[in-house]
This record gives C-alpha cells, structure tokens and sequence, in this order.
C-alpha cells in the first residue's frame, strides 16, 4: 500500500513537532494515556447497554510496555479501537473541527508560538516528540479485523488492514537516538515511566499498568555456619498499578487542598492562570453528589477547536456520562467549568431525559447558589479580582437578566457591575445607596463609548448638580436596565430621552408658554432640516451646548445602531424617533431668530447645521457631509 500524505496543516504541526525546540516533550505520554483512557470510556458505556462487550468494568486496563532492546515504549488499551477508516481519519488529520485557528498563530512564525502546543495538547501527535516512527495496531469493537497505520514523521504514512486478536489498541513508539540535548532514552526507564504517570495521569480513571522489575530478598534454602537460613537476592517482575486513580473531586476535603484542585483545574483544561472562584461541595441527602466548578481567570478559547465555552462534566461515581452538559447549569453561568458526581443520576441518560431529571435541577439550582455565593464573596474581598471577572464574564450575566423576560434578574442583579462618571465600577445597589437624599433616579447616558457618553451634552446639568451618572456602552446594557426595571425603589432614568424631574412647575409651565411662543420658528427648523427630524423643541436640560438630539419612543439611538447589523432587513430599517432640541439661552438661537424675521435662506441653513451638529454630538453620523460642508463654508 502507497504512502499517503498528512493534511496541509497536520505536516506543519508534524514538522514542529519533529524538529521540536519545545522542551516539555514529556507530556507526549500523558496525552497518549488520554487517548486510551478516552477510548476504554467508550467502550465501557457502551458495555451498559451491550451485554456483547464481554468485559466488566474491573478488565478495563491500559499497560505500558517497555523493551529496551527494540528501542519501544508501547501503550496498550483494550478500548474501542478503530477501524480503517476512523484510523485514517483520526490520526492522519489534526485539528478535525475545521477552523484550526493554531494555523494563524504559526504563521508568525515566532518562536514562543511553540510554547502553544504545551498549552493546548496535540494529542496523538505528540509521540512524534520523542519517536522517530510510531505504528499503531487497533481493531475496532464490533470488527473482525484489524489495522496497522504507521508513520516515520513529515513523509506520511500507510495504513493496512491486519490480523489482531483483541479489540483495543496498542500505540507502539520507537524512539529517537539520543542526542546532546535530549536522552530520549530516559522514557526507557521505569522510574521515569513512573513519575511521569503520576505527574500527568494520576487520576485517570483506568489503572495504568507496568511490569516492574524489582529485587527480591529470597532464602536459599542452605543455612549459614551459625544455623540461620541463608538469603539471597534474585529479580522478580511484578504487574504495578502505577495511578492512584481516585478521581480528585472524589477525595475528601482534608486530603486535597484546594491548591491541589487548582492545580488540577490548569492541567485539565490547559489554562495558565488561576481560576477567580472555587466551589467545592460534598453534599449528601436528598440528592447527593460531589462538585469540583471553576470560574475561570480569564476567556481561555481553545485554539484548536475554537471553543472558549466552559461545561461541567457529570459523571456518575466516577464513570463519565456527559461532557459539557449544558442542562445544569443556566446560561448565563456558562463559563463555569469542573465536574459533578452523582451516583443519584442514571447512567444511561441522554440529552432529552437529562432536561427532566429532577435530580439533576436540584444539584443545578444548589450550585447555582454556590457559584453566586463565591462571586458575591470574590466581589466583597478583592474587588479588582471581580472587576477582571466581570470584564471576562459580564456579558454572559446581563444575557442571563434579559432571558427569559427577566425570569432570572433578581437572582443576578447584584453581581452586575456599571462604570458612572466617578471613573469606577459599581453595583445598583451601591449606586443608590450613594445617593444623596435629593436624587430621586438612577441616572444613566449611553453612546458608543464612554468618552461619547461623557461628552453627551445632556449629561451636564445632572454632573453639575452632584449626581453619579452610569455610562452605558451597548444596547445590551440597555436591554438590562429594562429588564430590571428598578433598583431599591429607584426608577431609571435616560439623560437623553426622559424627563429629568429638575424643573419646577412654574420652570415647566414658563417653557411651555416659550414653546408656544417660538412655535413658527420651530417648525421652520423642521422643515428646513427635512424629513430627517421628527420633532424640534426647545430644550430644558441644556445648559452650554446649542443643541442636542434626543429620541422620543423605546428605540434609542443606540439601539437603532446596533439593529443597522441586524440579521434582518426589517431590523436594519428601524429609525429612532429623533427629537432635535435647541438651547434658547444660546448665542445661536438668537442669531437663528433672527435670520428667521430677516433672511430665510440663512435661517434654513442654521437649521441644518444646528441638526448636523446634534447629530454628531450624538455620536451619529452625518447624513450628507458634503452638504453639511457647504453649509458650514457659505457661513464665512
Ligand atoms: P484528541 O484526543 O484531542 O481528539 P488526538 O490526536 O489525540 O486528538 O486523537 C485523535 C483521535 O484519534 C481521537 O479523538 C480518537 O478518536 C482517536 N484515537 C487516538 N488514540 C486512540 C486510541 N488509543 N483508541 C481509539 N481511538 C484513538
């Protein structure tokens, strides 16, 4: 059978791997041991439901085989193994998800991009750290033959179909010759072997096995000159289970410090720094179950499979039943990782049947609580900490108060966070209480940055009166504050849209009379601007600034600019209600009355340039910049 080449990207992979400069080769067994860990679990669930496995949970077993004359370590596991097919598939291709985002990162060819395959395992791949050519013998469960696929590296490889008595798989790989650098040798050795299934792979579920040679005290029989039986030595060779295998969320609290669990957490999911939150609960009686959740340091995308989601793995007594199961825990706790044990689940669940188990929304709702308890503890004891949290995770928080029409506001709305104009991040909770007793909303501003909203000219006259102002960034934060409605009693309020509540009667019933008054020229403004504006007013919250637009109506402008990418053409449509308003105390507005009682063509272009300065202001852009421009040149 011919050679056939590796995918494009597999052989760069391969090619770095071989000639790799990256030091922490050692990790290519513990990625192998995963594989055939993953490989008896899947065989061993389906001998729940397929009395023809033949095997009980006690034969499963992976051996490391060791011969030092061939130059061979081989890992055996009489898992599900692979057919022709799948082996082709698996092994000659990485990187199956298809978007292989590590690509781009080896296009800069830097060289502490190689630190990456240390972060995120190469898998199988990996062996071809150490090995200069790998043979893999495996036949599938369920098949009568089986295949040998061997590959000395870049050059690719064959596959063949051959004899092989037992379902399972045996990665056997030979190893390089010694260089200066690397006494590639060492993986030779039992006591490397040893350390490094203890360092890596202690708690694989599987007992990984050795033949361990050791020396044997042993009498002889013959008796020394003073009668007392003569000893000798001789070397005995003993099967050793090298893994203590106890999964780690499984030993009590006294014997794994939550160090221990750390540890374990950047291992397991590849991530270099420490998670913010811990939860670890042993619960037991009317549900009882074991939990080891993480909230993660940061976003840690996966580069290979593009995939930054946490989930929580259920197993049950140590028997993995589901990865990443999303019925646990709601979305908006979707960045948390870790596992839960139950034996009080069924083993033989699916999707469907998990979305009813009672069981399963008992523990969900238990650890929900916990979670938002180290958050709230987090929030309390190192502030910063939460404020990094929240800028990896907020997001998925406010998601989770607009779900549902708000189902889960109350239970989430003190871990969100606001930036005000006191340049800090704050709570509702704690925004009210910093109220002074004259306040009476919670005031809020929203542009595309804060630096826009800040500069928002309606956002003055509440500064100047001492009141904090949240700054909101995104049409979601707005959705937020909708859903929640109220804080403490406090209603909120836009500086852009809504009344500000300062005025007094007689300050509101003196502006009504002034609209009245200046009611020709307001509507002159509007038709000299188009059909671009719906309203002109005179303002009543500006203070310096000319003029400003503001909407009328539950679409702001915001919102308006966020539906322009809308998935739907219907979306992308939808205008604001746009409320041009023109400060009367203004120089402008006077040199705009009068060009209205002596030149109406100067008073209609004043008009237009009032609105294209509102607008921009408003951070909107400008519907026609050349007209704008010629309007702005003719004033000279
Ligand atoms: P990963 O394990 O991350 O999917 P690998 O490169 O390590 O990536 O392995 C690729 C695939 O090859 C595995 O997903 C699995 O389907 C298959 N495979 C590897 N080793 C074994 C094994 N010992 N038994 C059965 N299948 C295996």
């Amino acid at each position: 059978m011919g050679k056939k080449q590796f995918k494009a990207e597999s052989k760069r992979l391969l090619d770095l791997m071989i000639n790799s400069i990256y030091t922490n080769k050692e990790i290519f067994l513990r990625e192998i041991l995963s594989n055939a860990s993953d490989a008896i679990d899947k065989l061993c669930y389906l001998s729940l439901t397929d009395d023809q496995v033949g095997l009980n949970r006690d034969d499963f077993k992976i051996e490391i085989l060791v011969d030092k004359e061939a130059r061979t370590i081989t890992v055996r596991d009489n898992g599900i193994g692979m057919n022709l097919e799948e082996a082709e598939n698996n092994l000659g291709v990485i990187a199956k998800s298809g978007s292989f985002k590590f690509k781009d990162e080896m296009d800069s060819e830097k060289a502490e991009d190689i630190s990456i395959i240390g972060q995120f395992g190469v898998g199988f791949y990996s062996a071809f750290m150490v090995a200069d050519e790998v043979t893999v013998l495996t036949r599938k469960y369920g098949e009568e033959q089986g295949v040998k696929w061997q590959s000395k590296g870049a050059d690719g490889y064959t596959v063949t179909p051959v004899e092989k008595d037992t379902v399972g798989t045996d990665v056997i790989m030979h190893l390089k010759a010694d260089s200066d650098e690397e006494i590639y040798g060492s993986y030779l050795e039992v006591w490397k072997i040893k350390a490094l299934v203890k360092k890596y792979s202690d708690y694989v579920r599987w007992p990984i096995r050795m033949d361990v040679e050791h020396q044997e005290r042993f009498e002889t029989g013959e008796k020394n000159d003073d009668g007392s039986p003569k000893y000798d030595y001789r070397m005995v060779t003993e099967n050793e289970t090298l893994n203590s295998m106890i999964p780690i969320w499984q030993r009590s609290k006294s014997e794994v410090t939550d160090d221990d669990c750390i540890a374990w957490y950047k291992e397991k999911n590849r991530d270099r720094k420490d998670p913010c939150a811990l939860v670890r609960v042993n619960a037991e009686g009317q549900v009882s179950y074991k939990a080891m959740l993480f909230v993660p340091g940061e976003q840690n995308e996966n580069v290979f499979s593009g995939d930054n989601k946490g989930g929580v793995t259920l197993y049950s007594n140590g028997v993995m039943i589901m990865e990443k199961c999303d019925k646990l825990l709601h979305d908006y706790f979707d960045f948390v990782k870790g596992v839960v044990d139950s034996p009080d689940l069924s083993l033989n669940i699916s999707r469907e049947i998990l979305q009813h188990d009672r069981q399963l929304r008992i523990i969900g709702q238990n650890l929900e609580k916990r979670i938002k308890g180290e958050l709230e503890k987090l929030m309390r004891d190192d502030r910063p900490k939460y404020e990094e949290f929240f800028r990896n995770f907020g997001n998925d928080l406010k998601v989770g108060v607009c779900d549902e029409y708000g189902r889960y506001k109350d239970f989430l709305r003190d871990l969100l966070l606001f930036y005000t104009s006191e340049d800090h991040m704050v709570t509702l909770k704690e925004y009210v209480e910093n109220m002074p007793e004259s306040q009476k909303s919670i005031y809020y501003a929203t542009s595309a940055t804060v630096k826009q909203a800040m500069n928002l000219p309606q956002c003055q006259e509440v500064r100047d009166r001492g009141y904090e102002l949240i700054y909101l960034t995104s049409p979601l934060d707005e959705m937020v504050l909708e859903a929640l409605r109220e804080q403490d009693g406090k209603s909120f309020c836009n500086v852009v849209t809504d009344d500000l509540g300062f005025e007094t009667e007689e300050e509101k019933k003196a502006a009504e009379e002034r609209d009245i008054e200046n009611k020709e020229l307001l509507d002159f403004v509007k038709e000299s601007v188009g059909e671009d504006v719906n309203k002109v007013r005179l303002s009543r919250k500006l203070t310096t600034q000319p003029c400003c637009l503001t909407t009328e109506g539950a679409l702001t402008l915001e919102m308006e600019r966020y539906f322009r990418h809308g998935p739907s053409e219907e979306l992308r449509k939808l205008r604001a209600t746009r409320v041009l308003e023109l400060n009367a105390e203004h120089r402008s507005f006077r040199v705009l009355k009068e060009a209205f009682e002596n030149d109406k063509d100067k008073a209609a272009r004043l008009s237009r340039v009032l609105y294209a300065l509102a607008e921009l202001s408003a951070g909107v852009n400008v519907e026609d910049p050349v007209a704008f421009a010629a309007d702005v040149a003719e004033m000279f």
